[in-house]
């Protein structure tokens, strides 16, 4: 399974490295194998452990240039990191990314060989537009992605159940992924709002290869849990 944690913008560069050096020993005490996944702010990154993957919430799709405010491969490979975040509604409806965007990142990364976790996910008003309209939304999103690239994780994150204490039911999770893993055999994780309340249920799901956590992963102690949980599983 991956269980894959956002930290979004959140911690200093010291508490960041505390949270991934406990995580690591944590997960080398329990002998953890399953692929865990962080993304801490980008002043924050550190080198990838031997349990904890480090990846990038977001970069331009270039070596290095102009481009005021954002990094680039060269700032990347300062830190070995070879695994992005591509397509979180955050930067898809804060900060307006494009599908065209997201496809050139995509496809930049790609080329290079990142582990891409992509996220697609619809806005609240979508899913009450109903099924089709909610399918129509979705598969826009895979529009110009390979879905068979073979580094490929795809995050199902619905917008309005982020940040929100709202989740859809474990049915229609369920239900979804079903539909979306016909799209792709990548692995396929849910994220939004997962807690600790919720995050057993939803890990046990058929077609749920793991979880993507904003929120509640910022509680290191909280995140481990679901880390040695994925464990027990056997998926
Ligand atoms: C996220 O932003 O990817 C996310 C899932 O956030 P939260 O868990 O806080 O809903």
């Amino acid at each position: 399974m991956v269980i894959a944690a956002n930290l979004k913008t959140n911690l200093t560069r010291a508490k960041t490295a505390q949270y991934v050096d406990a995580l690591e020993a944590f997960l080398k005490q329990h002998a953890i194998g399953q692929k865990v996944l962080v993304f801490p702010a980008t002043s924050n990154l550190v080198t990838s452990q031997a349990h904890v993957t480090l990846g990038v919430q977001n970069a331009y799709p270039t070596q290095n240039g102009a481009f005021t405010g954002e990094i680039g491969l060269e700032q990347l490979e300062e830190f070995a990191i070879k695994t992005i975040l591509i397509g979180h509604s955050e930067r898809r409806h804060v900060l307006g990314e494009s599908q065209e965007t997201l496809v050139s990142k995509f496809n930049f990364f790609k080329e290079q060989g990142f582990e891409i976790l992509y996220c697609i996910g619809e806005p609240l008003e979508v899913r009450e537009a109903g099924e089709e309209a909610m399918m129509a939304y979705l598969e826009a999103q895979y529009a110009g992605i390979d879905t068979t690239y073979e580094k490929l994780i795809i995050a199902y994150e619905p917008v309005w159940a982020i940040g929100t204490g709202k989740t859809p039911t474990l049915e229609d999770i369920e239900s979804l992924h079903a539909k979306l893993k016909a799209k792709s055999k990548a692995p396929l994780l849910y994220g939004g709002s997962v807690n600790m309340k919720n995050y057993q249920e939803v890990l046990a799901l058929q077609n749920v290869d793991g979880v993507l956590v904003g929120g509640a992963s910022l509680v290191v102690e909280d995140f481990a849990q679901m880390c040695l949980f994925a464990q027990t599983l056997n998926k």
